[in-house]
């Protein structure tokens, strides 16, 4: 029987899927990429825009129209507030919300011994959805060992062990957020913030490292509140640090402002630390960031960007933001503009504001008109155009650590410590995906889309 996994939205989702795809496949299950004709799909939803939950609808209709699909699993944020919309959607949608997904990894097992017992896999979906929580508790076989129990179903049972799309590692080590900002519906999705306990996260990076990987990408809603109240991240990075070996890379998924502190910083500076940041700034101006709720200003950040700069060569700083946030007037944007310019970011994801339902600027009655909204976003897109192309134009002639990713028609493709996408030229033989090498990069010429490296060791 074949399984697709289909992921929208943030890294964390991708690890998660990664659990679920590493699940199946551990029970004997084939696990085929999106385009490829498949018996069960697992859509994995994201709630952040609007935009993101069309895009779940469209593909959850367009795989249930399938002939040969049997059924498709709905699962992720969206699918926890809004499991009526979605499963009306067509007849062989079943929904999992976030609150029976952490049970998604034993499906696969209770899948098989429905169908040897003469269920359909719809049956045995609809069965599985149908479980209450202390049937799902019988059927649990993951590890548990977080903070915040031993045994039951949670959140930090995602623990792929292998990995079915990606040849880097993902390890969830945080959950849920206690910031309420006010456009945000994940924090009402996810819950309140949980950290997985610091031991259990190395135990599970050396296991990762042992498996081979050369580079693990640690995820989380909130990845800066993990264990905030204590030793935070930057206390998470020093042990996690001093366990793993000098082949390994660590990639921070995201980083939300308001809890990068000096102990975190100062951990940057490890050389096995990927020189890429993702920080949702979101909006560069007080007023606005005051406006929705947001727990820092521009100072802050400004401050912040600073020290990442000190501690890494030229790094890759990406960002989010959401044009036409409530009170952003014209200096507003204009502040935010020039954020991203005198920071030198290398490139934004841009989302147009649009109100959510169950968050406080839902009825926001200072809300920017539509039109300006999408000019604004159509700015902002130009400029991460600009910015992107010209980090990558100073790229050329520096030496960078790459992870190679996949040979296609005779081509290396690899993904560089400072995120970038790069053509490979010169690889050995016998090379393969997940391999750390060192590259030179080319100079880029005008209008090239990809930039090409060339290997050195
Ligand atoms: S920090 Fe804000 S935007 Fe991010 S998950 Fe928490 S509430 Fe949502």
């Amino acid at each position: 029987m074949k399984i697709c996994v289909y992921t929208l939205g943030c890294r964390l989702n991708q690890c998660e899927s990664e659990a679920i795809a590493d699940a199946f496949s551990k029970r004997g299950y084939a696990i085929v990429p999106d385009g490829q004709p498949a018996d069960l799909y697992i859509v994995n939803t994201c709630t952040v825009t609007s935009k993101a939950e069309q895009k779940a609808r469209r593909m959850i209709r367009k795989y249930a129209a399938e002939p040969q699909a049997q059924a498709v699993v709905v699962t992720g944020c969206y699918a926890q507030l809004d499991a009526d919309q979605i499963s009306i959607l067509a007849d062989r949608v079943v929904v999992l919300p976030l609150d029976k997904k952490a049970n998604l990894l034993d499906f696969p097992e209770f899948l098989s011994v429905r169908l040897s017992e003469g269920f359909s896999p719809l049956e045995a979906c609809r069965a599985f959805a149908g479980l209450d929580g202390d049937a799902l508790s019988a059927l649990h076989v993951g590890s548990g060992g977080n903070l915040t129990g031993q045994g039951e179903p949670s959140p930090f049972d995602y623990d792929a062990a292998s990995f079915s799309y990606h040849c880097r590692a993902y390890l969830k080590i945080q959950d849920g957020c206690d910031n309420a900002c006010a456009f945000c519906r994940v924090h009402v999705a996810r819950g309140a913030a949980i950290s997985l306990d610091g031991d259990e996260v190395v135990g599970r990076a050396l296991a990762l490292e042992r498996e081979g990987f050369h580079e693990i990408v640690l995820t989380g809603v909130n990845l800066t509140m993990y264990d905030h109240r204590a030793d935070g991240l930057g206390g998470l990075l020093r042990k996690l640090l001093a366990a793993l070996g000098s082949d390994v890379r660590i990639r921070l998924s995201s980083l939300e402002p308001d809890h990068v502190d000096d102990r975190l910083l100062d951990q940057l500076t490890d050389p096995r630390m990927q020189p890429h940041f993702h920080v949702p700034v979101q909006s560069a101006s007080d007023v606005v960031l005051a406006r929705v709720n947001r727990r820092y200003d521009v100072e802050h950040l400004s401050h912040v960007i600073e020290r990442m700069r000190q501690v890494k060569v030229d790094p890759f700083i990406a960002a989010d933001v959401i044009a036409g946030l409530p009170a952003e007037g014209d200096a507003e944007f204009r502040e935010t503009c020039e954020f991203f310019v005198r920071n030198q970011f290398a490139q934004m994801h841009v989302f147009p504001f649009s109100p959510r339902p169950d968050t406080p600027l839902f009825h926001a009655t200072d809300r920017v008109p539509e039109s300006v909204r999408d000019q604004r976003a159509t700015v902002l897109r130009d400029l991460s155009a600009r910015l992107h192309s010209e980090y990558v134009g100073r790229q050329g002639g520096r030496q960078l650590e790459a992870i190679l990713e996949q040979r296609k028609k005779g081509s290396w493709y690899a993904l560089t410590g400072n995120y970038l996408k790069v053509r490979l030229l010169d690889v050995p033989p016998l090379s393969s995906p997940g391999e750390l090498v060192r590259v030179v990069m080319d100079p880029v010429g005008a209008g090239q889309v990809l930039p090409i490296a060339r290997f050195i060791g």
